[in-house]
């Protein structure tokens, strides 16, 4: 039987990139019989179907990203928050998976960073309780549960345990502002270390803003970060800025039995429908996917791959180079 992987490529680059990932994914499954095959179902959302439909998501897309095996995103122009937002909640995601990680080959402003931040998706201040009081006064409330606590614990427990986490480092660090907020932040420290007590994970903790000073002086220290929603989205994106290139940078967004895999940069309107754009980010979205599907030695194997390109094979102009988007990918195909 197939596994059905819903592929929606949405605006921009993301009808260059996600076909170049999908192309990745045919190769390994058609390489090895461990994996797939794979029935892909496409789905549209963005801009260009908003302005055809009316709808940046369409119900039908929805329904087939909630019911799916695993689905794969490109990007979604102005409407991306209207697009990204439902999608995330259609595949119950209670956890982000955002790896950055420098690789040989390529510039950056720190090498030896190689960190996995694992950010709680679905409370924090992102809960969404804002409200306007008066003139001159406006609230949040911010939602901390020990449910979603301990599922995050849990997932980063297991990701640990099955060596998902960079080698440099033993167990995770949970970044937090206890200190200060103590009911809340509080609260989703102890828990998570609770966990990790109960399941024998080395945890060690950090204060988030001692920790955004350490990350770029010295970013050997960290492996997998374990942090609140609106901490997780600021810390990782500081360490994007340190492993240099948008086109790199793979997400995951993972559910019980669901995900969504995107790159994190957006459309780039800029070098859009030139078959320029860098596919490195929707490749290693696809090898994310792998693992999530339990193909574990698959996702190794595009990631190795990937990397070998990086190192010394051709690579797009956002890299310095000159390759396309089809010429980078067949030889990221070529090495798996
Ligand atoms: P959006 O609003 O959809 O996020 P944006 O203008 O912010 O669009 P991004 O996609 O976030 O564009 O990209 C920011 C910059 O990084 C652009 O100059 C873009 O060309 C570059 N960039 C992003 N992704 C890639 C990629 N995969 N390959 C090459 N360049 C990229
Ligand atoms: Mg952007």
């Amino acid at each position: 039987m197939s596994e059905e992987i819903v592929v929606i490529e949405g605006d921009g680059i993301g009808r260059e990139v996600v076909p170049a990932a999908v192309e990745v994914l045919d190769a390994i499954a058609d390489d090895s019989d461990a994996v797939g095959p794979f029935e892909y179902v496409e789905a549209d959302a963005g801009d260009a179907v908003l302005a055809e439909t009316g709808e940046a998501l369409p119900r039908a897309t929805y329904d087939l990203a909630a019911n799916a095996d695993a689905t794969l995103f490109g990007a979604a122009g102005e409407t991306a928050a209207d697009v990204i937002l439902p999608l995330r909640d259609a595949v119950d995601s209670f956890v982000n998976v955002r790896p950055a990680r420098a690789y040989p080959g390529v510039d950056a402003l720190r090498p030896e960073t190689d960190v996995v931040f694992l950010r709680e998706n679905t409370e924090g201040v992102y809960a969404g309780h804002e409200d306007r009081l008066s003139a001159d006064l406006s609230t949040l409330t911010r939602v901390v549960t020990d449910s979603a606590s301990q599922q995050l614990a849990e997932f980063a427990c297991e990701f640990v345990e099955a060596g998902r986490g960079p080698d440099h480092r033993d167990g995770f660090t949970v970044a937090h502002k206890a200190n200060v907020m103590r009911e809340t932040d509080g609260r989703f420290r102890e828990t998570v270390l609770e966990v990790a007590d109960e399941r024998g994970v080395a945890a060690d903790e950090e204060l988030m803003d001692a920790f955004a000073t350490k990350l770029p002086l010295d970013p050997s220290q960290y492996g997998v970060v374990v942090c609140p929603n609106l901490a997780g989205d600021v810390l990782s994106d500081l360490a994007a800025g340190l492993v240099g290139g948008l086109g790199l940078l793979p997400s995951a967004n993972v559910g019980t039995d669901n995900g969504l895999f995107e790159p994190v940069h957006g459309t780039a309107p800029d070098i859009a429908g030139e078959g320029i754009a860098n596919p490195t980010a929707a490749i290693l979205s696809a090898a994310m996917l792998l693992e999530h599907l339990g193909y574990t030695a698959a996702g190794g194997r595009v990631r190795t791959a990937v990397e070998s390109v990086l190192a010394d094979g051709p690579r797009t102009g956002d890299l310095g180079g000159s390759a396309t988007t089809a010429e980078m990918t067949d030889a990221i195909i070529a090495r798996l």
